[in-house]
């Protein structure tokens, strides 16, 4: 449809969606720039994460398209657009909790590398030293390293969401689809996960990054789309968005309901 733009990683373009008669999306258009990190912010029950969906494949929009560095992903599986390096982290974690961490971590590399879904990846893992070579490295980048004989399921909230993350980062994605990171947790395990973040935003992979928590949007985003209602009512710098009279009233909306 388009020709390919530079340095955007990742387009939405005029994207719709409805769920029945609920209009979740619409004329959703979003251009993240390579190497960023890109917050979507908004008010629960906006369309964030049914965006992000529409990203992975997960959610097919009713029309409008996503690409992938120029490529449009219409037609892609999810497990085809992971393969071609986009990686995501979900509002509720999705590990498998009785299997360590360790496995837990080796797990999404295999499914990348042979382009498996991850129930057939398990079976993969025992044997492969480099991959768990990787995934202890990644388990100490995400401060989960001495826990890494445990069993996932006995994470705590905050730690099953670190070990998610390490489940994409060692899939060195290109572009890192965040569902609400720090949602659920104290400040303690926040600032840990704001660190982590930090952390890993030098390694010039794009970053898209859904969160209610402004002190984390604030300390982490280059740029910042905001979502109400399903339509991006302002676009810009942190300190843009601060000031906009429309944001605050999309939030104090919410305050109010
Ligand atoms: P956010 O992540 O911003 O809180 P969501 O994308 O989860 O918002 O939801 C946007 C709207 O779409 C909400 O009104 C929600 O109830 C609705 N919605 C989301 N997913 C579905 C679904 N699978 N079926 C029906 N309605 C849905
Ligand atoms: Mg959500």
């Amino acid at each position: 449809m388009t020709t390919a733009e530079k340095n955007i990683v990742l387009h939405v373009a005029d994207v719709n969606k409805s769920f029945g008669g609920l209009r979740a999306l619409t004329e959703v258009n979003l251009k993240v720039e390579e190497g960023k990190v890109h917050a979507i912010i908004g008010p629960n029950g906006a369309g964030k994460s049914t965006l992000l969906n529409v990203c992975i494949g997960r959610i097919r929009p009713d029309n409008g398209h996503v690409l992938f560095n120029g490529q449009v992903l219409d037609e892609h599986e999810p497990h085809e657009i992971n393969q071609l390096g986009v990686s995501r982290v979900f509002q509720t974690p999705e590990i498998f909790a009785d299997l360590t961490l360790l496995d837990n971590v080796m797990i999404p590399a295999f499914a990348k590398r042979d382009g498996a879904f991850k129930f057939n990846a398990v079976r993969a893992v025992a044997a492969e030293k480099s991959v768990r070579d990787e995934a202890e490295y990644v388990l100490q980048d995400v401060g989960l390293y001495e826990r890494r004989f445990d069993l996932a399921g006995a994470l705590s909230r905050g730690d099953k969401r670190r070990l998610e993350l390490g489940m994409c980062l060692i899939q060195k994605p290109k572009l890192l689809l965040l569902d609400e990171p720090t949602a659920g947790m104290a400040r303690h395990d926040t600032n840990m996960t704001i660190d982590l973040l930090k952390r890993i935003k030098s390694r010039g992979m794009t970053k898209v990054i859904i969160e209610h928590d402004m002190h984390v949007v604030f300390s982490l985003a280059d740029k910042i789309s905001v979502l109400a209602q399903g339509k991006i009512i302002a676009e810009g710098l942190p300190d843009e968005v601060r000031g906009s009279p429309k944001v605050k009233e999309a939030y104090l909306g919410e305050a109010h309901q």
